[in-house]
């Protein structure tokens, strides 16, 4: 058969040992060298292009159903868990906790959640939103497995790698919110973040009060594509005698972004994420579509 492999970009090390492991089998085998993001950017439009029957994505969940031929591969990775005994100390003061992770560590959800029950806790496991899979698991875009719990926990507790996950939980919820990581074996609280973040977010509002052009982005990865937010905001612009224009592209490239001088600010509808981490790449305000709807709104008050 042939097919198409996509890794993210942690995986893309082992895209050779794969190729030839699925060529041994008798499949003629390609390699997607594209930037990939998530299960919501599959390499569809790749795959087709090269007459592939078969895509195979590899680390992430099944994002949302397409019309082709997609294979999911779950990569799981074992987290060494020595570091939730530390973490005890500084979740003393609670009693009810939620728990979450990412897809590469939701096989060991369990194991936290017998772990801190023994210590004495009581233990809640929230559901997802719909793009994340799993009960506990969050995505940079569903962080239902935390919010959906936050008003019945005392304290969140994110137990895997990286911040890009815990950031989202954490800007749509309001109990405090201990990042336990067991790579770089560090335990901490968060949660001033949230007003970093939501002063980022008021400045960008500001700033669109002065902007009169703007660009809407329109990603058409297959889980970002979103013409008809892009549709509805561009009319709401254009009634207030403003102007807008919608920009599609793939990738969101900073770097052109700057180049299309003639805007004054870009507004977001592609990965939510882009507008909450991203927003120092570009010279001008980058927004979400409700921050761009809150700016019209202060507007007409004026
Ligand atoms: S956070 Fe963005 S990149 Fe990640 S799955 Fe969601 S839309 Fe895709």
């Amino acid at each position: 058969m042939k097919i198409l492999l996509q890794f993210p970009e942690g995986l893309k090390q082992k895209a050779l040992e794969y190729a030839k492991r699925l060529e041994k089998e008798g499949n003629e085998v390609f390699v997607s060298a594209s930037p990939t993001y998530g299960a919501c950017d599959l390499a569809i439009d790749e795959a087709k292009k090269i007459g592939a029957e078969k895509l195979v994505h590899y680390g992430h969940a099944e994002f949302q159903h397409v019309d082709f031929n997609v294979e999911y591969v779950f990569y799981s990775i074992d987290a060494p868990m020595e570091i939730l005994e530390r973490s005890l100390e500084a979740l003393t003061p609670f009693n009810t906790i939620g728990i979450v992770t990412t897809i590469q560590h939701i096989h060991q959800i369990e194991k936290v959640k017998e772990f801190y029950e023994k210590a004495g806790k009581k233990v809640l496991i929230g559901k997802p939103y719909g793009f994340a899979k799993h009960k506990g698991q969050i995505l940079g875009c569903d962080i239902g497995s935390a919010a959906s719990i936050d008003s019945a926990v005392d304290a969140h507790v994110y137990f895997g790698g990286g911040m890009f996950h815990p950031l989202g939980a954490l800007l749509n919820t309001k109990k405090p919110f201990l990042v336990v990581e067991p790579f770089q074996n560090t335990i901490e609280f968060i949660d001033k973040y949230r007003e970093t973040y939501r002063k980022k977010s008021r400045g960008k509002i500001a700033a669109a009060l002065e902007a009169n052009k703007f660009g809407i982005l329109v990603s058409t990865k297959n889980g970002q594509y979103n013409m008809g937010l892009a549709k509805i905001l561009k009319e709401r612009i254009e009634k207030k005698g403003l102007k807008a224009a919608i920009l599609v592209s793939n990738n969101v490239d900073f770097g052109s972004l700057d180049n299309m001088l003639e805007f004054d600010a870009f507004v977001n509808t592609a990965c939510p994420r882009i507008s909450v981490d991203d927003v120092d790449r570009t010279r001008k305000p980058l927004l979400s579509a409700n921050e761009l709807m809150e700016s019209l709104e202060i507007r007409e008050m004026h």
